[in-house]
């Protein structure tokens, strides 16, 4: 009995220890592991995450038919998801589940690599040591017995750790599954359109207007507004810009605020965040081509209004590249050139990931005005000076991005509007990132920019924003600012 106990339970072990080295660890592999206390802590992780596996397998591994079935399976998936994240440094979630259900064949294959079938191949090939090895231990009841500590102790612990577990393998599978379902019936919910009656008549032929959505960007590291280091040098320098330092957002955690600036939703009516239409609408039925172009994740709170555009379009995860918003450029310019083709006038929304944490991740490598930047993961491993340079650098970038779009705009009839989600805590109160109560975290960045032939046919409308962005302003501003442009208002604001 001792014996086989002990056989049994470094078969366990074993399975444990290789299914977490392959497919949990990869998804720290961004993590810097330069020093004694980064690489413990790291192994602490990998530990806490090896439990849920180990308990699993004391039931699967109870009969030797199930571990045959099940252990080949655990290491197929394993294998694609930690691939998955060792090369596209993302962790599994409804949007890479949406992405890859829409992938066909053709585009699959391209992201199908050798490394991939290799790294699958290996993975297989030791799950069936383990069902071999597993086939050969004479047969006991010692296993189920073992399988009830399994049985009651994992519902256990994932109840307890849920929040720590449910981002990685095999709990990702789940998760990212069950949220991509909830998402697919939350985006099919019908959605009420306030009626908008037509103020002013103006002409919109070959208009296109951009709606930004930042991210994390706080008002007071915006040079536009005062800041001492040059954070927005080209927007400084570009004529047409109108800077809007005083915006306050009632939500500082992006699920909060993002429909509460596209929808009629306002300080009386919070709950039209989660009901009303979006100024998408209102542009798609005076015959703008609309377009959502994503270099974020799909949120429960704006999967809707992402589906309600013409054309909804993820900025690619590429091999080895990192998540910058500049990739939603070339989708930007494929979006102009079906407006061009058709209706001739466009609403495009670019949802970026402009100042999220880790902040080096959303840069391109030789982009870093500011420096030292960070050199840990661990956000307490670096010092107060490397955060706040790597936040400023994530503000310069969204300054050279938006420089970049305007470019791309500066010879239409157009208007952009940016406006980040809310801001960032940096320190203050020893408190970090966002989605506390703290003051810093309520003002976020915003400006508008127009183009020369929209100052020409427009100056209402320019004269009218100009006096808006003076005033103490709420992010619930941009719904009637935006649906102002084509003369539009909602009969019930
Ligand atoms: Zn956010």
């Amino acid at each position: 009995m001792a014996k086989s106990l002990r056989t049994y339970g470094w078969y366990l072990l074993a399975v444990t220890c290789w299914t977490t080295v392959c497919f949990i660890v990869p998804d720290y592999l961004d993590q810097t592991v330069s020093t004694w206390r980064s690489i413990l802590t790291l192994a602490a992780y990998a530990a806490v995450l090896g439990v849920v596996p180990f308990l699993l397998f004391t039931v699967l591994c109870a009969n030797k038919y199930v571990a045959a079935v099940c252990l080949p399976v655990y290491a197929i998936l394993g294998s694609g998801v930690a691939y998955y994240a060792y090369n596209y440094h993302v962790l599994l979630t409804a949007r890479i589940v949406d992405v890859t259900l829409h992938t066909n064949a053709a585009e699959a294959s391209g992201v199908i690599a050798w490394p991939l079938i290799v790294f699958v191949v290996i993975n297989l090939l030791i799950a069936v040591l383990f069902v071999v090895w597993r086939w050969k231990m004479p047969p006991t009841r010692l296993p189920y017995l073992i399988a009830l500590i399994g049985l009651i102790g994992l519902p256990i612990y994932v109840h307890v750790l849920h929040g720590k577990l449910i981002h990685h393998y095999p709990l990702n599978i789940y998760a990212s599954l069950s949220e991509y379902h909830y998402l697919k019936q939350q985006r099919r919910q019908p959605y009420e359109q306030i009626p908008a009656v037509l103020t002013d008549s103006v002409p919109t032929d070959s208009l296109q207007v951009v709606v930004v959505i930042g991210e994390a960007t706080r008002a007071d590291h915006m040079s536009l507004y005062g800041y001492a280091r040059a954070t927005n040098p080209r927007m400084q320098a570009r004529s047409g810009v109108i800077a809007l330092p005083y915006v306050y957002s009632p939500y500082t955690y992006t699920l909060g605020s993002v429909p509460y600036m596209i929808t009629p939703a306002d300080s009386l009516h919070a709950k039209w965040a989660n009901n009303k239409e979006s100024f998408i609408a209102y542009y798609a039925d005076q015959g703008f081509r609309t377009a959502w172009l994503s270099n974020s994740d799909m949120g429960e709170t704006y999967v809707h209004y992402m589906y309600s555009a013409d054309t909804l379009l993820f900025a690619p995860m590429t091999k080895y590249e990192k998540s910058v918003d500049a990739k939603l450029l070339p989708l930007l310019r494929e979006a102009l050139c079906r407006t061009d083709a058709t209706t001739g006038k466009g609403l495009y929304v670019l949802h970026t990931i402009g100042s999220h944490w880790y902040y080096d991740t959303y840069l391109p490598d030789d982009f870093a005005p500011f420096t030292p930047t960070l050199s840990n993961r661990i956000i307490t491993q670096n010092t107060t000076e490397q955060i706040i340079n790597s936040y400023d650098n994530t503000v310069a970038y969204a300054d050279l991005f938006l420089d970049s779009v305007i470019s791309m705009l500066q010879d239409r009839p157009a208007i952009l509007f940016y406006q980040s989600d809310h801001g960032e805590s940096l320190g203050e109160n020893g408190q970090w990132l966002h989605a506390s109560d703290a003051d810093e975290l309520h003002y976020p960045a915003a400006l508008i920019w127009y183009s020369e032939r929209f100052g020409e046919i427009y100056p209402a409308t320019v004269s009218r924003l100009q006096a808006m962005a003076q005033q103490p302003l709420t992010t619930a501003y941009l719904f009637p600012a935006v649906l102002s442009v084509i003369g539009l208002q909602t009969t019930e604001q």
